[in-house]
């Protein structure tokens, strides 16, 4: 199975990674979903649209309480380094992630396309100006934007919201053009990025879906499916590239 889809990687014209919540639970990121999701702890009506616009003071606290204090300790691991070294080999054309984590661009990736936006960036609810994370204080709550004294918000996709522009065409146009698709720690719940998958499939590509457990793709889209967890699974993979 390893050796069959490091060759299908290797022999692609067009590699596309696109990856879930379970690329980064081993760096120490929880997933949303499921027994010990975040979902089960903190209200999701948080992160509704709304709710942030009513009651922009506690939303904040919990945000920062999850996205910033804690997500802001991860690092990449195994799996996160191995796609940006197959990018680097010119193996891998783009990552498109469903994650807000940065996690592929801090292990080196180039081409990314964040389907859900990114918590390394802040947006002015009023004059939409942007601002890094990195600029901004967060002792004091909710943020406010310098040029206008609007309030900030990550620069997330929020229940309510669209999915952001570049990054919806982009992950579309990556799923029609590539020969080649990699699943990696993505179970198919969540839409419409669950739709991009089938797009790549229905436009030729195969499939290899890397999760510890079956998932929605399996038996649908799936052409080869390595029943691992991220990290093992890239590691087996890129020993196997090596190898051919
Ligand atoms: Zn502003």
């Amino acid at each position: 199975m390893y050796t069959r889809a490091a060759q299908m990687i290797k022999l692609s014209k067009r590699c596309v990674a696109f990856t879930g919540a379970g690329i980064s639970v081993e760096s120490g990121i929880p997933p949303f979903r499921g027994k010990n999701g975040l979902w089960n702890k903190y209200d999701p009506q948080i992160f509704d649209i709304q709710y942030f616009y009513t009651h922009t003071h506690h939303s904040w606290e919990v945000i920062r309480d999850i996205f910033y204090d804690l997500f802001g300790k991860v690092t990449p691991n195994a799996a996160h380094y191995a796609l940006a070294e197959l990018e680097a080999r010119k193996m891998l054309s783009a990552v498109i992630t469903q994650n807000v984590d940065n996690l592929h661009y801090d292990a080196g990736s180039i081409v990314v396309h964040e389907f859900h936006g990114s918590l390394k960036n802040l947006v002015c609810l009023d004059c939409r100006s942007k601002y890094k994370i990195s600029e901004i204080d967060l002792n004091v709550l909710p943020p406010r934007c310098e040029k206008c004294n609007g309030i900030l918000k990550p620069d997330v996709i929020f229940f309510g919201e669209a999915i952001p522009e570049p990054a919806q065409t982009d992950s579309f146009n990556e799923a029609k053009k590539a020969d080649c698709f990699i699943l990696i720690g993505t179970t198919g719940m969540v839409a419409p990025a669950n739709m991009i998958p089938p797009k790549a499939k229905s436009n030729g590509a195969q499939l290899i879906e890397i999760n510890p457990y079956p998932s929605e793709y399996t038996d649908s889209v799936t052409d080869i499916f390595l029943e691992e967890t991220a990290t093992r699974a890239m590691e087996k993979l890129m020993e196997e590239i090596d190898n051919l």
